[in-house]
């Protein structure tokens, strides 16, 4: 063997296997032995004492963004830059994840080589090249798409082998979600009075206008009061960039809905679609349409904080009879935004949680391996159960990418984390295809 894996509590992915004395062994970058070490059982190559923390599968998150340079987000926005996008697939790295999947769906492969050369962590894109994407997208931005990047369709991604999922279909930047309140409504308000507000008051604003009570007025005075904007910008004009930007997008994203889960039906590539209290209904119309016996439409952070835990419990269980399959993204639920932490408790206590992301939160989101230690600490589910949904499940929902990943078992890729004794959420070092890849010392 190249390198043998002791003294750790080994999780295999499988939703059920321990081993208390974990043992893995390792040759070529692919797993030879997994099991419980026996006193006569002398490994015959480099050793690797974990301390005694766990030993994982690496983590496989099937929906985050800002890992490639092109367009950000269904909105078309300028893509990060190279430096950006390495250093956030290596902090997705420092997080225990070696396989993710960057679903801001206009890129083409040109747009990941480059983040591909500079880490190991296997990177997935989605398309979402369909003509509804892009006319939404120019409703609210479309600044960085670029002409290769139209000159492509989603379909043609899919023979090219170029990407392991259609999406995300609609995000919070064409659905009125956290795109338009961390970002565009931000950035327009700071254009015309000055003031920078941010995600929670832009949410506020964003409520009393689409509220239209008959004390909006007021309410909308007070807010201004309180954020410091009053007599920097008017009623209309606060108005008016909350319509463009929540309202006016949201019939031509939804239209893409339906493109994407007949092209998935046909295709058999998995479609993640965003949901929230706007979108959720139209998801749930698709796959009475589209779904077949195999799970491919998944709707995406169904924990979303736009609805209730009652809500999020009562449509996962339509879709999910359906056949969609429930993710929960963690995006900031422990840095700011409980709401969304409530929502994915509420969905795990109902059994509904089949897979967990992280996706993108303005490029600060929270671990999956926090979530998933939540979950365990909080009785939800037992720790076995909880890492499938970080492992073994997304990778069996993205065969492409997640073929030989997200198990530790013979003949699997050597994607490992090991974390800290006791510690699911303390990261200790990564290795993928055997080779160390990220260690906190
Ligand atoms: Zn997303």
């Amino acid at each position: 063997m190249d390198l043998w894996v002791t003294n750790c509590i080994l999780i295999s992915g499988d939703g059920s296997s321990v081993f208390k004395n974990g043992l893995l062994g390792v040759q070529d970058g692919v797993i030879q032995v997994v099991a419980d070490q026996q006193p006569d059982q002398l490994p015959d190559g480099p050793l690797l004492d974990a301390g005694g923390g766990y030993l994982l599968p690496g983590i496989v998150n099937t929906h985050t963004h800002g890992c490639c340079t092109g367009p950000l987000f269904s909105s078309g926005a300028p893509g990060v830059s190279l430096d950006d996008a390495v250093a956030h697939v290596l902090r997705h790295m420092a997080q225990g994840e070696t396989t993710l999947c960057d679903l801001s769906g206009l890129g083409t492969v040109a747009d990941v080589e480059q983040v591909r050369a500079a880490v190991p962590v296997g990177i997935g894109l989605g398309s979402c090249h369909f003509n509804e994407t892009f006319v939404a997208a120019r409703l609210v931005d479309g600044t960085g798409i670029e002409p290769r990047h139209e000159q492509v369709t989603a379909r043609q991604m899919i023979e090219q082998g170029d990407v392991v999922a259609i999406g995300e279909i609609g995000s919070g930047a064409t659905l009125g979600g956290g795109v338009a309140s961390y970002r565009y409504i931000p950035e327009a308000v700071r254009q015309i009075s000055g003031v920078t507000i941010g995600w929670a008051e832009a949410d506020r604003i964003k409520a009393a206008v689409l509220l239209e009570s008959p004390t909006q007025i007021d309410e909308l005075s007070k807010l201004l009061e309180e954020f410091d904007l009053a007599g920097r910008i008017s009623h209309e004009q606060i108005s008016e960039l909350v319509i463009k930007y929540v309202r006016k997008p949201l019939g031509a994203a939804l239209s893409g809905f339906q493109p994407a889960a007949e092209l998935s039906a046909a295709t058999g590539v998995p479609a993640v679609f965003h949901t929230c209290k706007e979108s959720v209904e139209k998801i749930l119309q698709v796959a009475e349409r589209y779904s077949s016996g195999q799970v491919r439409m998944i709707a995406g952070h169904a924990n979303h904080n736009s609805m209730s835990a009652e809500d999020c419990v009562s449509w996962a269980r339509k879709l999910r009879n359906r056949g969609v399959a429930i993710d929960v993204a963690t995006v900031q639920c422990f840095s700011g935004m409980p709401d969304i932490l409530v929502n994915a408790r509420a969905l795990c206590a109902a059994g509904l949680v089949d897979v967990i992301s992280t996706d993108y939160g303005g490029g600060r989101w929270d671990s999956i391996l926090s979530m998933v230690e939540y979950l365990v600490e909080d009785c939800l589910l037992s720790m076995p159960k909880a890492v499938a949904l970080a492992t073994s499940a997304p990778a069996a929902l993205f065969p492409s990418i997640g073929k030989y990943r997200g198990l530790l078992a013979p003949g699997r890729h050597a994607d490992f984390v090991i974390t800290a004794p006791g510690k699911l959420s303390e990261v200790h070092k990564v290795f993928i295809a055997g080779k160390k890849a990220w260690s906190n010392s």
